[in-house]
Order: structure tokens, then sequence, then C-alpha cells
């Protein structure tokens, strides 16, 4: 009988200790979006698109807390909520995308898990509908960590995600923006044929270069999550700068630049110039601010965005959520489209300075 009991014990005992320990669900989740930065003012906004932008930073909380609430990852919740801006066309990502130089829409996107710090990237990809999909196929279902061109899209449609004719990108407000573009180049160069040294320091040799695509925006997509696990997570999709030269690629989808989430410190997606926030490698410094310098997270990155950023001659912002659940919405820019969503349910969209 006494042997009996012993071996039932040994029994519960290992079935116990072979069970995996489920980690107890924290009250604390954070969302933070972001639609892009640049020279949105009020005045120039039409009822009618303020609500539109209104409506589709909502939708993109709404599907993001859905999947937090339930006790999902900071990864799916970042990527859906980045998906339904990517379907949207008032955002520079996926459908909506600007037109590069030669009429092409090029898409990059970045996704990253701050629990592993594993990350997947794609860039210059022109017939993947959901980019952000596919940077996280690169990191989930790949030893890889950036893909791009035509080897990443054979990859997306390898991994059966969804692949569109590259006219489904177009968008007339998008055409007529690189129109403006063109226009302008010309005007430029016309003016400026005798005297090169005029664009001297900007890169583009002759060419006039506009980053705000003419427009005054940059429309990069991006979301940040703390979920219930206490796991952090980034992502970034975007179509670029309008006019971009052919084969350039941005700071969205480079680790550390336009994309960057750690546990122990910050998750964090950009917005802006994209070749300075890669010259400053700004979501790692503000990371590294953190983790090395003890700074906090307002303060690290008001000192990226707000001072060294305008200070190399570059503008934008960044959205960004620490592990403690503390979110900073920088920027140096008119506005940004910008959204945050807690625990509580109550969605705060934010478009102007405040
Ligand atoms: N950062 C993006 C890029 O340079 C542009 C944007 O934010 O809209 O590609």
């Amino acid at each position: 009988m006494r042997k009996l009991f012993i071996l039932f014990s040994l029994f519960f005992l290992t079935k116990a200790w072979t069970q995996p320990v489920k980690d107890p669900l924290r009250s604390k989740f954070v969302l933070v979006i972001h639609g892009g930065a640049g020279t949105i003012l009020k005045s120039q906004m039409t009822p009618e698109k303020e609500k539109a932008y209104n409506e589709a930073l909502n939708n993109a909380l709404t599907i993001g807390y859905t999947i937090l609430k339930k006790g999902g990852t900071a990864l799916d919740a970042a990527e859906a909520a980045v998906r339904s801006m990517e379907d949207n066309p008032l955002f520079n990502a996926g459908k909506g995308a600007v037109f590069t130089n030669e009429g092409k829409n090029e898409l990059d996107a970045a996704i990253m898990n701050g629990q592993t710090l594993a990350a997947g990237s794609v860039a210059g990809v022109t017939t993947i509908r959901n980019p952000i999909s596919a940077a996280r196929a690169v990191m989930e279902k790949s030893p890889h960590v950036m893909m791009v061109g035509a080897g990443a899209e054979k990859f997306a449609r390898q991994q059966g995600l969804d692949i569109v004719d590259p006219s489904y990108f177009y968008t007339e407000e998008r055409w007529k923006g690189l129109q403006r573009a063109w226009k302008a180049d010309s005007a430029k160069m016309q003016m400026d044929h005798t005297d090169t040294s005029k664009n001297a320091g900007t890169g583009y040799g002759e060419f006039f270069y506009s980053p705000l695509g003419v427009g005054g925006k940059y429309g990069t997509v991006g979301a940040v999550a703390l979920d219930r696990h206490g796991n952090l997570a980034a992502a970034t999709s975007t179509g670029g700068m309008t006019n971009k030269k052919f084969g350039r690629v941005g700071d969205a989808p480079i680790i550390g630049a336009g994309t960057y989430a750690n546990n122990k410190t910050v998750a964090i997606s950009g917005t802006g110039w994209g070749e300075y926030f890669i010259r400053l490698v700004m979501a790692k410094s503000i990371s590294d601010m953190m983790e090395f310098g003890k700074i906090k997270l307002k303060a690290a990155a008001e000192e990226m965005i707000m001072k060294r950023l305008p200070a190399l001659g570059g503008d934008g912002g960044l959205i960004a959520v620490d592990k403690e659940g503390n979110i900073a919405m920088p920027f140096c820019t008119e506005g940004m489209y910008r959204g945050y969503i807690k625990e509580d349910g109550k969605a705060t969209v934010k478009i102007y300075k405040q």
C-alpha cells in the first residue's frame, strides 16, 4: 500500500513538473500607432478627410486592441494594425503607396520581436499586397533578416501570401503627387542648370528632391505594442518617399533605424526623412540611451527627434512604448497621424500639434 502511494505521488509530482508553467496574464497592455508625419495643418484639411483619417486610425487601434485584450501577442497586434493601414489608400503603405521617380511603387516593411530580438524585413517589393506580413514571414519562416526585390517576392509567394499586380497599388492622388514632383524637378533643373552647387549636400546631384513628396507629408504607417505577457513588438510599412530614385531603400526596413524592439527597453516605429533616420540609427540609439545611459523614454526620444534629427537637417517623428507601458509620440513636423489605446479600451487619436 505504501509503495503504491509513493508511486502515485511520484507520478503526479513528475506530471506537475513537466507541465509548462502558464505565465499569468498582466492587466497592462498598450498599442500605439502612426500614419505618418509631415506638414499636416488643420487649415489645409477638409472635415471629410479628417474624419476619414480618424476612422482609419480608430479602426487600426480597435483591431490591435481586440487581439491584446484576449491575451494575444504584441507581434500579432502590431502586424494586424499595420495591415489594416496598408489596405487603406489614405496612407503611404500598401495600397496608396507613393511613386518612385520611374512611376513604380516599391514597398519596404519590417517587424521585430522584443522578446527574442528576432526581426524580419523586406525592401523594394512591388507585388506583395501586405509587405508587413512578408517581413514577418522572413522573420519566422527563413533563416534571414532582410530580403529584397524579386527574391523577397518569390519567398512571399512560396509562403502563400497575397500577391497582386503592381497596378493594385495605384491611386490617383499619389500619381498626381509624382507629376508635381516631376514638374518641380524640371523647374529646378532649368533654374539651376548653370549653378549645380545650389544642390550641394542634397545627395541628389542635379535633381530636385522633395522629401515630403511636394504634398508635404510622410505617410508611413507603424505600430508598437506591449502585450499581457510583458513582451514588446514593433512594425513599420511604407512606400518610401515620392520621386525616390529606383532602388532607394528607406529607414523603415532597416532594423535599428526606423524599426526596433527590445524587451529590455522599448519598441519603436519611425516616420520621416528616412536617410536621416538611418544615419542617426534612430530607434536603436533611443534604446541604447535607455539601456546604457539609464535615460527615460520621453527624454531619450525627444533628444533624438526634437534635437539631433533637425540638427542634421532631417525631420519626422516616431511612436514608442517601453517595457513599463509608458508611451512617447514626438515629432518635429507640423503634425503626425497617431493614436494609442490601453487596457481601458479608450482610443485616443491625434493629428496636429496639441
Ligand atoms: N520614413 C519613410 C522613408 O524614408 C518615409 C515616411 O515616413 O513616409 O522611406
